[in-house]
């Protein structure tokens, strides 16, 4: 099995995070230069429409204002980035600028002179979105027919400018069982994927692209697949700490997905040394966290990233002292994120059904006696606050009283 985006940091890489987190440092941002697409994938939460999309000239002076806050690494997505006729502008004051740069892409567009402009504008990582090796699935999910024909002609030729390539697949009702192919495909290129069971609600909160998730029940032979290891507990969980020796094939493709111990007792990276920009000029604290902290048009960046409250707000989370999860036994099996719990459970400091019942399934795989979450355990316990000011005040409580 190849590795995957969800990996465990090296000791260097550790340590930049590490120090990142306790200084706060924006150490990896995700901008997406458009929502514009020449795809239209069932699952997407974007909206196509360009709304006012940032200039060329308010997108360089965004990047400069990262490099100055420390920023080192960079992916660039959308949308379809290369619909943006100055992708190779911005890319090049991204390579003045000394990031690593990562690309998100259908690949649709891509030539052998663009892939030649990548790797010289210091392009290091590509990663392309894939549902099936069949094009009647692949292409039923895009909307775009031949559309898996293209995106694989893609493959070789940026691997031949040397760009390091990326599979991401996205699973669904529609895929379900298509992640076999998927594999077979990144095994037979040499190259790395990875899985996501993610799907989430539109960026505004409308829940169409949910009608798409496969439920849990439908999940199991996935979770089941041996060679997937979808029920081991997360590393940092394990009591000593020690990291798997074989990386998951499971993770988020719109997160670093980076495993780092200077994350234990934080619920992620975002708001802490991560964050998402859109073509707008919004910052959030991460894609799948839609809580915009403040707007590049109207403020600078470290105004933003070191004063906004949202952010100054998430940077106070604990694990340890989350009202419910804290409690939760099966918490190792959880791949719970704040962002979906703010979309789906109303709630950036809960727990959320989704999350619960993956875990619970996991669990159980695995062997665990009693695979019951915090969630279903105390959901009718009158203790169990429910509202979200109730649960900020439950942890300002908490937190003073250490
Ligand atoms: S908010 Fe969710 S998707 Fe974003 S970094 Fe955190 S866990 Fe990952
Ligand atoms: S399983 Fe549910 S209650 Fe347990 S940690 Fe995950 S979200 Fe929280």
């Amino acid at each position: 099995m190849t590795g995957t985006l969800s990996a465990a940091a090296t000791p260097v890489m550790d340590r930049l995070i590490s120090r990142s987190v306790e200084k706060h440092r924006p150490l990896s941002v995700h901008f997406d230069l458009t929502y514009r697409c020449n795809e239209r994938c069932v699952h997407c939460y974007l909206d196509h429409q360009d709304h006012g999309e940032l200039t060329t000239a308010e997108c360089l002076k965004v990047l400069e204002d990262l490099a100055r806050s420390g920023t080192l690494f960079l992916t660039f997505s959308g949308g379809e980035i290369f619909l943006r006729p100055d992708l190779y502008e911005i890319l090049a004051a991204a390579r003045r600028l000394h990031f690593d740069i990562s690309l998100k892409t259908n690949a649709l567009l891509v030539t052998p002179e663009r892939a030649a402009r990548l790797g010289e504008f210091g392009v290091r990582r590509v990663q392309i979105s894939i549902y099936s090796d069949l094009p009647a699935v692949h292409d039923a999910i895009t909307k775009v027919p031949g559309s898996l024909q293209r995106t694989l002609a893609a493959i070789p030729i940026l691997l031949q400018y040397r760009l390091q390539v990326k599979l991401a697949c996205p699973l669904m009702q529609e895929n379900l069982m298509a992640y076999r192919g998927v594999i077979a495909l990144a095994e037979k290129l040499g190259i790395p994927y990875i899985l996501d069971l993610t799907i989430t609600p539109m960026m505004d909160g409308s829940s169409g692209p949910l009608a798409h998730r496969a439920s849990v029940s439908s999940l199991l032979p996935v979770l089941r697949d041996p060679a997937l290891q979808a029920c081991k507990p997360r590393p940092n969980a394990q009591p000593d700490g020690a990291v798997n020796a074989l990386p998951p094939a499971f993770g988020s493709a719109v997160s670093s997905g980076m495993e780092s111990p200077a994350y234990n007792d934080l619920p992620c990276s975002a708001g802490h040394n991560s964050c998402y920009i859109s073509p707008y000029g919004d910052v959030f604290p991460c894609v799948q966290l839609p809580q915009a902290a403040g707007n590049l048009r109207r403020e600078k960046f470290d105004d933003i990233w070191y004063h906004a409250p949202q952010l100054q707000r998430l940077r106070a989370i604990r694990e340890s002292q989350l009202p419910i999860c804290s409690r939760c036994e099966i918490r190792s099996y959880c791949e719970r994120c704040p962002g979906l719990a703010l979309m789906e459970g109303g709630n950036l400091l809960g727990a959320y059904e989704r999350a619960c019942a993956l875990a619970e399934e996991k669990a159980r795989l695995a062997g665990v006696a009693v695979p019951v979450s915090a969630l279903h355990r105390e959901r009718d316990t009158a203790s169990v606050p429910t509202t979200p000011d109730a649960e900020f005040a439950f942890l300002a409580a908490d937190s003073s009283s250490h």
